[in-house]
């Protein structure tokens, strides 16, 4: 079948190495061989060419009816950008430098010309299919199920030495056009412009579904394999859900003031003073025990739940009692919002879950915490350990975390996205007073020599996020500043109504955190950006005045890489070439007369930079071409910000939070 896309498919980049360069051999390329990587390293190509969604949702459809189900079923999950399933535990591992010796060994080429090449494209696969045009078969090709296969036996290997020479003999059996997208693969950076939503569209349209349908199956199951097994054979409905794969997080729009939150959650009401449930119809409602005279509307609040913004990090704690464990320990494992698994980094939070005896799925902040205080310890704290992938027993000891949960998705069988808040608030306070008690972490014949040092430390892991009605502006006012007094970052406004929408971040949950302030600094040192902005100078580092020091009068405070326009940073990076002091590699500094305005969340100690503070969150507000160095910022202001911070860090020790 000859699919839309391959009539769309572009002219083939120019390669800088053009006297090696070969025409992509696709044209020649039999068209019933329907499941060769080529092919589909070819439509990875017409899909980076165009950015019409609805052009990129038809190539794919055309694509995937034109294969084999299975065939169809590894494509739709690599165009994912992924090359195993989400409910699938193993990775390739295969990273950076193992990649550059692969290419290395195959194209010939040395450190000068791969950095070359990597700038040039600012991507790895894109740089090594150049690199490895005339060092390539120009005809081979391999299936979707040899790589498929070949990835499989790289997961399995132990040690980047046999991982590479597995890579390698993978790469020896493709072109330079098939290689690229197996390092796209490997990589998990496709640079298609198709994100796993419109992957999921697309198998809607090739086997004739609903999007809502094809979506609902790959959350409950976490797997386009078998997505589009179902899809194909018109069995959706019998996807079940799986755990142990994570859910996308629901996410909340930010608001900057409690006029603006309430603005958005205030809406018609017709039956005021009704105290009643709104869900009745109106006729049945009484006013004041009165006869039920039609209402005029008016204005109120929506039903929602105020919760403070705690500052740590996302997490989805999956559980499931394991019938086959002797110690009647469940399965536990916590995702981040990037979906990655956290298990290993929190060994005292799966340690304490493991005794929560019913399947469930819940959302929630990690926190550092401090029980004799019962209030989280500071972000810094939280970083410590998150530094290191695996926390040592003084860590543990130390800094002990703890899950604060907000939210219920799943319990026993019953999927509950698709209730209300208000009903998985009650679950969640029943699950809550069902488990927590259970969560201590010291109770541990499993790992007793981590815990059993501590019995003192004995403190339920699992904490239930403190919730209250939203009433008034006042009151979310006063909400806000109690949360900060408690050392939390704002409050979070959530519907009553609402359901869970994995992945959305719409205007039922809502978020007020004020920025703290802006600082105006300058510019000290500029470095390179990653992926888009390889070759341009994007990430800038920035000073604050210190008029007591004359031997240093500028010092650090930060570093920010967001907020600029393309426009902006190409026009910077010519002036910082031109105006460089000194080159370090990918770092050089620059004279200091580029003065920024930034805004940040929170300032901290750290030791990081001279300032002895650093920023969090900053981000860039404008290049302040109006402002002289010497008007900028001083040590003073910023000391005083972080006076004036009602959560200031609880422990203050200086911290290098690099
Ligand atoms: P932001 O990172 O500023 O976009 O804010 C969203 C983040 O706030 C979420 O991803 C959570 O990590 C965090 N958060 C803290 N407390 C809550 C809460 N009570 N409900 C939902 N999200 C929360």
């Amino acid at each position: 079948m000859f699919g839309r896309w391959q009539k769309a498919r572009p002219a083939p980049e120019p390669s800088i190495f053009a006297s090696s360069y070969r025409l992509p051999n696709a044209i020649r390329y039999p068209l019933n061989a329907v499941s060769s990587f080529l092919q589909f390293a070819e439509l990875c190509d017409a899909l980076a060419a165009t950015s019409k969604k609805l052009e990129k949702r038809a190539f794919i459809a055309d694509y995937l009816k034109s294969l084999p189900v299975e065939d169809a079923g590894r494509a739709a999950l690599w165009l994912s950008g992924t090359p195993f399933a989400e409910t699938d535990p193993r990775v390739l591992n295969i990273g950076g430098s193992l990649l550059s010796k692969a290419i290395a060994e195959l194209s010939g080429a040395g450190q000068e010309a791969m950095s070359a090449a990597y700038r040039r494209y600012g991507d790895f696969g894109a740089a090594s299919a150049d690199l490895l045009y005339g060092h390539a078969p120009a005809n081979a090709s391999i299936t979707l199920a040899e790589v498929e296969s070949g990835f499989a036996v790289i997961a399995e290997a132990r040690g980047p030495a046999a991982k590479l020479r597995l890579f390698l003999d993978l790469l020896r059996r493709t072109t330079p056009d098939e290689a690229k997208y197996l390092i796209k693969l490997a990589t998990g950076d496709m640079r298609t412009g198709v994100k796993q939503s419109l992957v999921e569209e697309a198998i809607a349209e090739a086997y004739a579904a609903t999007t809502a349908a094809v979506r609902r199956a790959d959350m409950l199951l976490g797997s386009l394999l078998e997505v589009v097994a179902l899809a194909a054979a018109g069995r959706l409905d019998d996807a079940r859900m799986k755990l142990f794969h994570p859910i996308g997080f629901m996410l909340a729009s930010p608001v900057q003031t409690v006029e603006e939150a309430v603005a958005r959650f205030t809406e018609e009401i017709r039956a005021e003073k009704s105290g009643v449930s709104e869900a009745l119809p109106p006729d049945e409602r009484a006013v004041d025990g009165g006869p039920d005279l039609p209402s005029e509307p008016s204005m109120g609040l929506k039903a929602a739940q105020l919760e403070d913004k705690f500052d740590g990090i996302r997490a989805q704690l999956h559980v499931s009692p394991e019938t086959s464990a002797a110690n009647h320990a469940s399965r536990v494992a916590l995702y981040s919002r990037n979906r990655d698994d956290l298990s290993e980094s929190f060994p005292d939070l799966v340690d304490a879950f493991a005794s929560i005896g019913e399947p469930a799925i819940l959302d929630g902040e990690i926190l550092a915490w401090n029980p004799t205080a019962q209030r989280a310890l500071s972000f810094s704290s939280l970083q410590q350990r998150l530094g290191r992938k695996r926390p040592t027993p003084e860590m543990l000891r130390d800094i002990p975390a703890v899950l604060i949960v907000f939210d219920i998705l799943y319990r026993g069988d019953a999927l509950l996205l698709e209730q209300p808040l208000s009903h998985r608030r009650a679950v969640l306070e029943d699950f809550c007073g069902r488990w927590t008690a259970a969560t201590l972490a010291s109770d541990a014949g499993r790992q007793s020599d981590l815990f059993a040092a501590r019995a003192e430390q004995a403190f339920p892991r699992l904490i239930l996020a403190a919730a209250a009605r939203l009433t008034s502006a006042d009151g979310l006012d006063q909400a806000y500043v109690g949360a900060r007094a408690r050392g939390n970052e704002g409050v979070m406004i959530k519907s009553l109504a609402s359901i869970y929408q994995p992945g959305r971040r719409g205007l039922a949950w809502l978020k007020l955190k004020r920025e703290l302030a802006t600082l105006d600094v300058v510019v000290t040192g500029v470095e390179y950006g990653n992926g888009r902005r390889a070759a341009v100078l994007s990430d800038y580092t920035f000073a604050i005045r210190d008029p007591d020091d004359p031997e240093a009068p500028l010092k650090n405070v930060g570093k920010a890489y967001s907020g600029l326009t393309d426009q902006e940073i190409a026009d910077m990076t010519t002036w910082f070439k031109a105006h460089t002091l000194e080159e370090y590699g990918h770092f050089r500094t620059v004279e200091p007369t580029v003065v920024l305005e930034v805004a940040f969340n929170n300032l901290m100690r750290s030791t990081r930079h001279a300032s002895g503070f650093a920023l969090r969150f900053p981000r860039i507000v404008r290049i302040r071409i109006d402002k002289p160095v010497e008007e900028i910022d001083t040590l003073q202001r910023v000391e005083e910000i972080y006076a004036s911070q009602p959560d200031k860090p609880v422990d203050e020790t200086p911290v290098d939070d690099s």
